[in-house]
């Protein structure tokens, strides 16, 4: 595996950056099943510094983009999907907040659409909806699932017809080595006064913090964090601006908890206990994550 150095922050370029946390893994070993949406190792994570200037924090060293790419399109996740029903719960918030506001016409692009459940409930709302997504495994999933055409591959080799009123990254940016790159690409794909929807774990809140290294959001996958600062920061330096921030909270079952907090859990034998504790949602607010609204200018 070739990893890269950082001397600067991958963000603001500024080169008063900082140890921030000692990984706890040996970068050399990762492999495709370790950027599973639902993977369960917490505390996994890579030596993260962070920049003096706008707090952004990120993995360093790190692995190259491609590299990163070519494990997300090897990607199986075939637990992913039988927690739709709590994920949907999360999106309809999303949703009920997206259509309060203002945009410049009703089509969405979901980069990273994963599964497709947002994209399912986008639809319903009357949304002419499209999604991207590098893992060919979760493409077939969305077909299979909600009969829906997804564009399996990245936003380099996305070329669309149009500009879209509205473009989400649900839990997205944290994933990508270059966020701001990254929105050069996204931008001119969206409407003058569009939309764009974000959410991504917060390093400063409280549960970040009190946590330390068993925080939740510490995985293999997040490669980088923000918080408020640095998320102003990215959204200016590419003309935007936020018009609503809340924190996203969490629904799941009470199984996906259990097996989270308890891996062995998982292969007990299916039975009525199982049936129950799948029965059975929760809706966390750790408020440790944000939710960003932002207009282009
Ligand atoms: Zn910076």
């Amino acid at each position: 595996m070739i990893l890269k150095k950082r001397t600067a922050c991958p963000l603001c370029h500024s080169e008063n950056v900082k140890p921030f946390k000692k990984g706890t893994f040996d970068p050399e070993k990762i492999n495709s099943s370790d950027f599973k949406i639902t993977d369960s190792n917490y505390g996994s994570m890579w030596t993260f510094f962070s920049c003096k200037k706008c707090g952004f924090v990120f993995a360093n060293p790190y692995v190259p983009e491609e590299k990163i790419i070519e494990f997300y399109s090897q990607l199986e996740d075939y637990e992913y999907s039988s927690e739709a029903e709590g994920r949907a719960k999360n999106f309809k918030t999303i949703l009920k907040r997206l259509n309060k506001i203002e945009k410049p016409g009703n089509t969405l692009l979901d980069v990273g659409a994963a599964s497709g459940i947002f994209l399912d409930l986008c639809q319903k709302e009357g949304y002419e909806s499209s999604g991207i997504e590098p893992s060919r495994f979760l493409v077939d999933e969305a077909e299979r699932l909600y009969g829906l055409k997804l564009f399996q591959g990245t936003i380099d080799d996305f070329k669309p017809q149009k500009k879209f009123a509205v473009i989400t990254l649900l839990d997205i940016i944290e994933h990508l080595t270059d966020p701001g790159k990254f929105m050069t690409k996204i931008l001119p794909m969206l409407e003058d006064k569009g939309v764009l929807i974000f959410v991504t774990p917060d390093i400063n809140s409280f549960a970040a913090r009190f946590a330390g290294k068993r925080w939740w959001h510490y995985r293999t996958a997040h490669v980088n964090f923000f918080n408020l600062k640095s998320i102003t920061y990215l959204l200016e330096k590419h003309n935007c601006k936020i018009i609503k921030r809340k924190r996203y909270a969490w629904n799941f079952s009470l199984y996906y908890l259990l097996t989270r907090i308890f891996p062995s859990f998982k292969k007990k034998k299916p039975g009525t206990l199982q049936k129950i504790i799948k029965s059975i949602n929760l809706k966390l607010q750790l408020f440790d994550s944000w939710e960003i609204y932002a207009e282009k200018k």
